[in-house]
């Protein structure tokens, strides 16, 4: 029962700066939100120990971190916004302080670590919404709505939820309750916090989930009202013992995003999926009730509109693939395109589906840059290289060091007829040897640049360039190359991508798959397309490719590996 929850201040209504410097009471008040969402240790009542500067600005960048917006590390607008903006009660970080600071490595979603030792669980209403002229919830549909939402778990899981008639038996009892509730956790009125529920244990109050009668609860979530599907779907989450996600989508966020809309064919997003069945196992056998199923009460028609995902740009610019540079830093992949970029976790969950603008978050770049051409961290210091045009950019974190750009030729590239390159297609480090690889125009070149400190490598490693055709089975003009997973070097070209497995010179059947599918939660295509298949292009350049090497020489190659170490090869 690790609520910790304290009294709410409502932060809905504040008037919020335009600046970056809260006024004070804001920062009170931000202080004491961060205490009650986990963010910072509450405050010791016996030593008095006050939170420290460094304390606040950590908790401040975890939170915007999990909140998915730009990591400043103040109480910026976008920060008080997010703040103010209504969510579930609990909080988004439960345990200590070094647990914070472990989580960006951890998987996105979280689980308490508490579960239902069964599968087969009751609920019952134990009260419904207070009749007032705002409300249009009649009992029926929240009957209806609560059960959708129930059956939003078990679609995926091998639970199974009975409703009960009774109103106060069973595994699960839900209410609609207002300020002092007798169970320690007041709700504060309109806005500010919606609901909560407790974890699953031995306790009677487990898997109780109450919610605020003092929000509007509606069915489609129309005006100012809250969906109650929507909020009901991510307590019932907590209820079977899942803690709040930063993953993008996922129900269990901790802020209201506003009606998930056709609630008949509503799916848990991917990673909710994954955090039920981590605790409860896949579900075998027995399939869903369909829609319309006569143990499903009849929702009232029409239902309300459903917002359709493909009329969003931002969507469609993200699926389309054409990525300009993606780079694996600090263990995210990042994809950029245009003036945009968009962020995935380890996982593979986005962290947001909106693209950020990359003036906001690169801070530094000259004004108008709508196409990066690489981008690679460097391990020996962590810093992030940009590559544009023939200039490029050293950045420390997310800010440009003083003295660039600074020119391209800087790192001794040069075509075979002593020409310099003036750009990178491509930059990565191949975790199989830490070597530094840029590809341009179909060539390679090899750097040392575990030395580097601050300086770049005056000159790449004798015998270079070399002829990008050596990676067998991959584009030889790659849009960018990453190292990613067990040291794997990704090469992404177009909306493919193609993997080669650590040392990687034997494989001359990479099959591609699709960057949309696998990395950006885009649908997979119609299944006459399937998302493997190359374009014919791409086909008939691996094709050419191969055709180059007679079967021969693929014998041959492959001696070449067993003598020799691969990394001498490349
Ligand atoms: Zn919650
Ligand atoms: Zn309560």
């Amino acid at each position: 029962m690790e609520l910790g929850l304290l009294s709410w201040i409502v932060l809905t209504g504040v008037a919020l700066p335009g600046n970056t410097s809260p006024m004070p009471d804001q920062y009170t008040r931000g202080v004491d939100w961060l205490s009650r969402y986990g963010y910072l240790p509450p405050p010791d009542p016996h030593t008095g120990k006050l939170q420290t500067k460094e304390g606040i600005e950590r908790a401040i960048r975890v939170m915007q971190r999990f909140g998915g917006i730009r990591e400043t590390g103040v109480l910026d607008s976008e920060t008080l916004k997010l703040m103010s903006t209504p969510r579930c009660s609990l909080p988004d970080i439960v345990g200590s302080e070094d647990m914070l600071r472990r989580r960006r490595r951890r998987k996105r979603y979280s689980l308490t670590g508490l579960q239902w030792e069964k599968t087969d669980l009751t609920w019952s209403v134990h009260s419904y919404p207070s009749e007032s002229l705002s409300s249009s919830l009649n009992p029926s549909t929240v009957d209806s709505l609560l059960a959708h939402a129930f059956k939003a778990w078990s679609d995926v899981s091998p639970l199974h939820f009975q409703r009960l008639q009774s109103d106060s038996e069973g595994d699960i009892l839900v209410s609609f309750t207002r300020s002092l509730h007798d169970d320690g956790y007041p709700f504060d009125g309109r806005g500010g916090t919606l609901a909560h529920a407790f974890f699953p244990s031995r306790a009677q109050i487990a898997g109780d989930t109450h919610f605020d009668d003092d929000e509007i609860w509606s069915y489609g979530g129309e005006g100012s009202s809250t969906d109650l599907f929507t909020v009901a779907v991510h307590e019932f989450g907590h209820a079977l013992g899942l803690s709040h996600s930063s993953s993008d989508p996922s129900i269990m966020k901790p802020y209201y995003q506003g009606p998930v809309g056709d609630i008949a064919n509503y799916r848990l997003p991917q990673d909710d999926r994954q955090a039920i069945q981590q605790l409860y196992g896949v579900k075998e056998g027995r399939p869903s009730p369909p829609v319309g199923d006569p143990d499903l009460p009849h929702l009232p028609s029409p239902a309300p509109p459903r917002p359709t995902p493909h009329a969003d740009p931002s969507f469609l610019d993200r699926c389309e693939g054409g990525f300009d540079a993606v780079a694996n830093i600090r263990g995210e992949v990042f994809f950029f395109k245009g003036v945009y970029f968009w962020r995935t976790k380890r996982d593979g969950s986005l962290i947001s589906l909106h693209p950020a603008l990359i003036k906001n978050f690169w801070i530094g770049l000259p004004p108008g840059t709508n196409k990066i051409d690489a981008v690679y961290e460097r391990k020996s210091d962590s810093c992030i290289i940009f590559f544009i045009g023939s200039q490029y950019w050293v950045f420390k974190d997310t800010v440009a060091m003083e003295g660039y750009p600074r020119p391209l030729a800087d790192w001794g590239l040069q075509t075979g007829g002593g020409k310099p390159v003036d750009r990178v297609d491509a930059a990565f480090i191949w975790a199989h040897n830490g070597k530094l690889y840029l590809f341009s125009g179909g060539k390679f070149w090899r750097f040392d640049d575990s030395q580097a400190g601050k300086q770049v490598p005056k000159q790449p490693e004798a015998g270079y360039p070399r002829n990008s055709t050596l990676w067998k089975g991959v584009p030889a003009h790659p849009d960018d190359i990453i190292s990613w997973g067990e040291g794997d070097a990704y090469f992404f070209k177009n909306n493919l991508f193609w993997v080669l497995k650590r040392g990687g010179m034997d494989q001359d059947n990479v099959t591609p798959k699709s960057i949309a599918v696998d990395w950006l939660q885009c649908p997979a295509p119609a299944p006459t397309r399937s998302p493997a298949a190359p374009k014919p292009r791409d086909c008939s350049c691996a094709l050419n490719r191969s055709s180059a090497f007679p079967k021969s020489s693929v014998l041959l190659l492959l001696a070449v590996v067993l003598i020799s170490s691969v990394l001498t090869r490349k």
